[in-house]
């Protein structure tokens, strides 16, 4: 057996080799200065957001095991709070909002009034679903994030009135009711749209600009609703690629997350997550059937974000267990499994016992108590 010192002299030697030899060893240089790559897809959109702890612009190679960072002690807040941002969140996908509900996936605007009011006066804060996949979780400490996600831009999502303020019934309308009963509820939400947003023909643009300069995010949904499991390479970016271009021309902003249409995913996720000079996302969202682990988590995949369907407890049917209300009781009932910030979004927060748990990328971030 080799003297120990041996050992580790020919592990050094064997971890800069594939250092050198990684594919992605350059990848470090190409994400420190995204700003000075004009190509890069979502660059607009990444000058004009606060940088996220981990986000890999900021990030450079995973450090090598004899590099590990050592993990800091949390504040005192942290501890006070119970804060644990290794738990988990909801990520509620809601479809059409209507008065008359003609299909299991559809909410009045009065259920979705009582599913806010239930979250606000549960100590959640919304985020976008842009903010979770780049782990950028700005909550105030003790408070739990919440992503609320729309699904094919109908009119029950967002119209404006002949002044320019949104119609009271539509989901951003309930959104902004809630947010001024419930100070501290922000009212933020993510829509992913189609070919026409909204249905509101002329108006998109304007509608789409409104909704960003007000911190909603307008996310890709494909430009037909495509299934893109059906769909070859050329197919897929098709689909994304013109929605991506007409989303740009209205908004002024690239989108960062993608859903895709009946939760379906093409063969090969790479051809949804980026094409060079199109688009480029931070995150891919699925229709799931539970909450999504932290961004900060070693399970998280950002090319397969998790979703809850909004629905009560409908007993005959898997409402019962995997929908929104019945995960929501779940979390409250199990708040060691839910995320609680601990109000700096620079830094993770845990119970030392769950320091295995924290993704190797934002290791230098993490503290434990
Ligand atoms: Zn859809």
């Amino acid at each position: 057996m080799p003297p120990l010192h041996k050992l580790a002299g020919v592990l050094i030697v064997l971890s800069v080799i594939v250092g050198l030899v990684a594919p992605d060893a350059g990848r470090g240089a190409e994400t420190v200065a995204p700003a000075a790559a004009p190509a890069a897809p979502d660059a607009v959109d990444r000058s004009a957001a606060p940088r996220p702890p981990g986000t890999p612009a900021a990030r450079e190679e995973p450090p090598r095991p004899s590099e590990t960072p050592a993990i800091g002690a949390a504040s005192a807040v942290a501890r006070q709070v119970q804060a644990n941002e290794l738990g988990q969140i909801p990520v509620i996908m809601y479809h059409r909002i209507v008065a008359e509900p003609a299909s299991s996936l559809d909410r009045t605007p009065q259920e979705l009034r009582e599913e806010l009011t239930r979250l606000a006066r549960e100590g959640y804060v919304p985020i976008t679903a842009a903010d979770l996949a780049r782990g950028w979780i700005d909550v105030p400490a003790g408070r739990h994030p919440v992503v609320l996600t729309f699904d094919d831009g109908t009119p029950g999502h967002f119209a404006l009135d002949e002044r320019g303020v949104p119609e009271p019934d539509t989901a951003v309308g309930v959104l902004l009711e809630v947010a001024r009963r419930h100070p501290g509820f922000r009212p933020v939400a993510t829509f992913y749209v189609n070919s026409d947003p909204f249905r509101m023909g002329d108006r998109a643009a304007e509608g789409l600009r409104w909704l960003v300069e007000h911190g909603f995010e307008v996310g890709n949904h494909t430009w037909s609703h495509a299934d893109l499991s059906t769909l070859d390479k050329a197919g897929v970016q098709r689909e994304i690629g013109r929605l991506e271009e007409r989303i740009t021309a209205m908004s002024g902003r690239r989108s960062v997350t993608l859903a895709y249409p009946f939760g379906a995913r093409p063969r090969r996720s790479s051809w949804a997550r980026a094409k060079e000079g199109e688009y480029a996302f931070r995150g891919i969202f699925l229709a799931g059937w539970r909450p999504s682990a932290s961004p900060f988590h070693v399970d998280f995949d950002a090319d397969s974000i998790m979703r809850i369907q909004s629905a009560g407890k409908i007993p005959d049917n898997d409402c019962r267990r995997y929908c929104s209300a019945a995960w929501l009781d779940w979390l409250r009932d199990h708040p060691r499994e839910r995320y609680v910030s601990d109000g700096d979004p620079g830094t993770v927060s845990f119970p030392a016992g769950r320091a295995g748990d924290l993704a190797v990328d934002y290791r230098r971030y993490g503290r434990a108590y």
